[in-house]
């Protein structure tokens, strides 16, 4: 006899919610990407002691069918790919099948959801990976999630969580980054009942770099535009002399997901020569698309790293289309306005 065994699903989905849920900021990140796969024009998130006591996100999405409810919470089940091929043309956040069982496997999770106008809805309870409701109940369209208690089971990652402030800071850096790659749909994040951030969802990037820097920042940003064979580029940099003593302010957003790219930023920064004072750096926030074919998203778990198969060409492009703004805006002086 063997040794070797296949393990259970539960013990399955304990072990990969090691790896997608890290912190409270990785549930709200999956659950909101989930909100704007399902195409919501709205998508509110409350969180109570930095998302270690609650999480809550409600979205005006598609909602999910009441046959797939049950069915969502299994490993690997997704709406979004179905064969291989599809791997090499994502254009859905999620694809992996993977956040639904694993938040599920180490808090308690209740669903309330609607596909349809007529108020009818599912609502579903899971605790510790474990069914507990499946039933009917009147709802709105939409998805309303909400997830308590995060590693209640796991005490060992319960313990190395910080502290309220840190996770909260986690929690708003994502909310920042999903709001400033979708100006279209209209946020809000509240933390114990007080708003951290709203915005309209008009499709008005620079309204969306208000209501998160300011909007000294926002007066501060010129906007870039490009274009070539493969990619195009829009969004906007701030003036030189606008800067911030870290990267944090530099958002990167491809086809629509907020990624980490050490190389993408160097470009932005060749661009700007040596425009920028020295350790200072810009408020960037760039929208880049591409056809999902030239980026790899299937890296990481967490789908922040990503792998371009152009990449040379790329960062020149981005280095190019920088510069090109600060020439125009900076070094050539406007002609003066008529009166
Ligand atoms: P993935 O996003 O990779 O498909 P998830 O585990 O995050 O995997 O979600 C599983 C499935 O549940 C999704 O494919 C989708 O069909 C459904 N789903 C999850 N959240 C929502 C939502 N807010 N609105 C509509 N459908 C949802
Ligand atoms: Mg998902």
């Amino acid at each position: 006899m063997g040794k070797i065994r296949v393990l259970d699903e539960h013990i399955a989905n304990q072990i990969a919610a090691g790896e997608v849920v890290e912190r409270p900021a990785s549930v709200v990140k999956e659950l909101v990407e989930n909100a704007i796969d399902a195409g919501s024009t709205r998508i509110d998130v409350a969180v109570e002691e930095g998302g270690l006591d609650s999480i809550r996100v409600t979205d005006n999405g598609s909602g999910i069918d009441p046959d797939d409810c049950e069915t969502a919470f299994y490993r690997h089940a997704t709406s979004k790919i179905a064969e291989g091929r599809d791997l090499f043309q994502i254009i859905s956040l999620g694809f992996r099948g993977e956040a639904l069982p694993s938040i599920a496997a180490v808090s308690k999770v209740r669903v309330v959801t609607s596909n349809e106008q007529d108020g009818r809805g599912r609502k579903i309870e899971i605790e510790g990976g474990n069914l507990r409701v499946n039933e009917e109940t009147a709802a709105p369209k939409g998805t309303d999630f909400l997830v308590r208690e995060l590693f209640y089971n796991t005490p060992a990652r319960l313990k190395y969580m910080k502290t309220i402030q840190t996770e909260l800071g986690h929690i708003s850096d994502y909310m920042y980054r999903l709001a400033l790659s979708r100006p279209d749909i209209a946020f809000t994040l509240r933390h114990n009942g007080n708003t951290l951030l709203q915005t309209l969802g008009n499709g008005d990037a620079l309204q969306v770099i208000a209501a998160i820097y300011g909007t000294q920042s926002a007066k501060a940003m010129m906007k870039i535009e490009a274009e070539n064979m493969d990619y195009t580029l829009q969004g906007y940099i701030s003036r030189p002399d606008f800067t911030r003593a870290n990267r944090n302010g530099m958002s990167l957003i491809v086809n629509g997901r907020y990624i980490r790219n050490y190389g993408l930023m160097q470009a932005v920064l060749k661009g700007y020569h040596t425009l920028l004072p020295i350790n200072r750096y810009p408020l960037v926030v760039l929208q880049l698309s591409m056809h999902p074919s030239l980026i790899d998203v299937n890296v990481h778990p967490s789908k922040l790293e990503v792998r371009f198969s152009k990449e040379p060409e790329l960062f020149s492009f981005i280095e190019e289309a920088v510069r090109n703004v600060l020439r125009q805006e900076i070094l050539i002086p406007r002609p003066a306005k008529q009166t």
